[in-house]
C-alpha cells in the first residue's frame, strides 16, 4: 500500500487473494522463500502512453493509454482493453491481477494482462472512435503480438473497436495474425466469442444449482448491466427457463416483472449495440416495465432489492455493497454468479459467504470469455474454424471443469462451497508452481 498509495481497487483484489491463499503458503514454505507473493503482485511491465486524436470538428484531444503485462508464467499476456472515463492505473492493475488467476483456472496456456484508456466512446461518432483506436494502436502495436500479448475487449471495447484496432495493427506490422481476440467472424473471429462470458456465467451457475439438485426452470433472475456480458447472460437464462426481470446502464435500471423474453432481448440488443441508446427507452416501448434513474445520494442500488432466485451482476466493479448484499439475501436469492469483474465489495462477499448463498467470484464465473478467446487463438494458429456447437461444447466443458476445480479445492482446504477460496487457491498454485520452475525472473 505504501508503494502504490492510490490504487484502491488493486489493493482490494490483492487482499482477497492473499487472505484465501494463506493456508497454501503455510503448507508450502518454498513459495515464501522464492518471494512468489512479492513477485506476483508486481506487474512484469507497465506501459503508459499518450494517445492524441482529432475529433470531427478538428479539435485535438489527448487521452492516456495503458497496457499492464502482469504475469507470463503460463502463457502470453492475455486480457481485455477497457475504454471508460474511470480508467486509471489502479483499476487496470486490479483487472490484470484478477486476469492472472482467471486465465490459470481456464486450463488454457494464457498469462494475465489488461489495458485500456480513459477515453469515453459514449457520444463519439464512428470516425472519432476509429481515429482514437488507430492512434492507440500506433503505440500499442510495438508491445503486443500473437505470442507475446493478445488483447481483447472489455467495457467500451466491442466488435467495432476491435475491428479498428486490428485494421491498424495489420497495416503497421504487415501481418495477419491472431494478435487480438473478439475479431469479426469473417476475419479470424471465433463463433460464440461474443456470447461466451454471459453464457459461461450462466453455465457456472447451472453447475452450482446442480449441487442442490436444482435447475433454472421456473426461476427468476436479477441481471445488472446491458452490455455484452449482460445481454448474453439474459439470452442463456431465457433459453434455460429463467426469467430475467432487471437490467441496467450507468443512468438507471429497468424492472420488468413479466420478464425479458426473446423479443424484448432483441430490442435491448438493437438499442445498445446498434442505436447505442439508453435503457430508459425500454420503458417507453414496454409500458409494463418500470425505469428507475440512478440516485447518486442513495447508499444502495434498488436493482438488487427485488425477490428472485438468482443474481448476475454484469456491469462493473463494486456495484454490490454491503447493503445490497444484505438485500440480496433478504430477497431469497440462493445463487449469485459474477459476470463482471469484482462487482461485490469485501463486506458484501463476507455476507454472501456467511449467508449460505452460493457465491461464484468473477475470476471463476466470468472466465468463459477469455476461454473462448483462448480457443480463438488456437483456431487462428491452426488457420481453421470450429463450428458453433464445437465451441459451445468446449466452453461448457471448461466451465464445468472450473466449477469442479474450485469446489474440490475449497473442500481440500476445509472451506466447502467457498468458491472464492477455491478459485483463488487453484488459480494461484498453477501460476506459482510455474514461477518456481522458471527461476527468479
Ligand atoms: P460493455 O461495455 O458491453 O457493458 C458494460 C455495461 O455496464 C453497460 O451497461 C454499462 O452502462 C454498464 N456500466 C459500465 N460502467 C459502469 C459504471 N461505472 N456504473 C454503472 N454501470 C456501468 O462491457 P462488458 O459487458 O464487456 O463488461 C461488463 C463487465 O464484465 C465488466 O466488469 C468487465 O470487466 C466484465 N467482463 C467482460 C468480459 C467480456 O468478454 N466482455 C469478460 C470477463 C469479464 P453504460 O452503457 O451506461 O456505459
Amino acid at each position: 500500500k505504501n508503494r502504490d498509495p492510490n490504487e484502491r481497487e488493486f489493493h482490494q483484489a490483492v487482499s482477497e487473494v492473499l487472505l484465501s491463499i494463506k493456508p497454501v503458503l503455510d503448507r508450502n514454505p518454498e513459495y515464501r522463500s522464492a518471494c512468489i507473493l512479492e513477485r506476483i503482485v508486481e506487474p512484469e511491465r507497465v506501459i503508459m502512453f499518450r494517445v492524441p486524436w482529432v475529433d470531427d470538428d478538428g479539435d485535438v484531444h489527448v487521452n492516456r493509454g495503458f497496457r499492464i503485462e502482469m504475469n507470463s508464467a503460463i502463457g502470453p499476456y492475455k486480457g481485455g482493453l477497457r475504454f471508460h472515463p474511470s480508467v486509471n492505473l489502479g483499476i487496470l492493475k486490479f483487472l490484470a491481477f484478477e486476469q492472472v488467476f482467471k486465465n490459470s483456472l481456464t486450463s488454457l496456456p494464457m498469462g494475465g494482462g489488461k489495458g485500456g484508456s480513459d477515453f469515453d466512446p459514449k457520444g463519439k461518432t464512428d470516425m472519432e472512435v476509429m481515429r482514437f483506436c488507430q492512434s492507440f494502436m500506433m503505440e500499442l502495436c510495438r508491445h503486443i503480438g500473437p505470442d507475446t500479448d493478445v488483447p481483447a475487449g472489455d467495457i467500451g471495447v466491442g466488435a467495432r473497436e476491435i475491428g479498428y484496432l486490428f485494421g491498424m495493427y495489420k497495416k503497421i506490422r504487415n501481418e495477419f495474425t491472431g494478435v487480438l481476440t473478439g475479431k469479426g467472424l469473417n476475419w479470424g473471429g471465433s463463433l460464440i466469442r461474443p456470447e461466451a462470458t454471459g453464457y459461461g456465467a450462466v453455465y457456472f451457475a447451472a453447475e452450482m444449482l446442480a449441487t442442490k439438485n436444482k435447475t433454472f426452470e421456473g426461476t427468476t433472475s436479477l441481471v445488472s448491466g446491458s452490455g455484452n456480458v449482460a445481454q448474453f447472460a439474459m439470452e442463456k437464462l431465457v433459453e434455460l427457463g429463467s426469467k430475467p426481470v432487471t437490467f441496467s446502464d450507468s443512468s438507471g435500471y429497468i424492472y420488468d416483472e413479466r420478464g425479458v423474453d426473446r423479443e424484448k432481448l432483441d430490442y435491448i440488443m438493437n438499442l445498445k449495440n446498434v442505436r447505442r441508446g439508453r435503457v430508459r427507452e425500454y420503458a417507453d416501448k414496454y409500458p409494463e416495465a418500470v425505469y428507475t434513474p440512478v440516485n447518486p445520494d442513495s447508499d444502495f442500488n434498488p436493482l438488487w432489492n427485488h425477490k428472485a432466485d438468482c443474481a448476475f451482476p454484469c456491469a462493473t466493479q463494486n456495484e454490490i455493497n454491503g447493503k445490497d448484499a444484505a438485500n440480496i439475501i433478504a430477497n431469497g436469492i440462493k445463487v449469485l454468479s459474477e459476470g463482471a469483474n469484482m462487482p461485490t465489495t469485501p463486506d458484501g462477499i463476507d455476507l454472501f459467504l456467511d449467508g449460505g448463498l452460493l457465491y461464484a467470484p468473477g475470476k471463476a464465473a466470468n472466465a468463459g470469455g477469455v476461454s473462448v478467446s483462448g480457443l480463438e487463438m488456437s483456431q487462428n494458429s491452426m488457420r481453421h474454424g470450429w463450428s458453433r456447437e464445437e465451441v459451445d461444447q468446449k466452453l461448457k466443458t471448461i466451465m464445468k471443469n472450473i466449477h469442479k476445480n474450485c469446489m474440490e479445492t475449497a473442500e481440500q482446504y476445509g472451506t466447502p462451497f467457498n468458491y472464492m477460496n477455491g478459485a483463488n487457491i487453484a488459480g494461484f498454485v498453477k501460476v506459482a508452481d510455474a514461477m518456481l520452475d522458471q527461476g527468479i525472473v
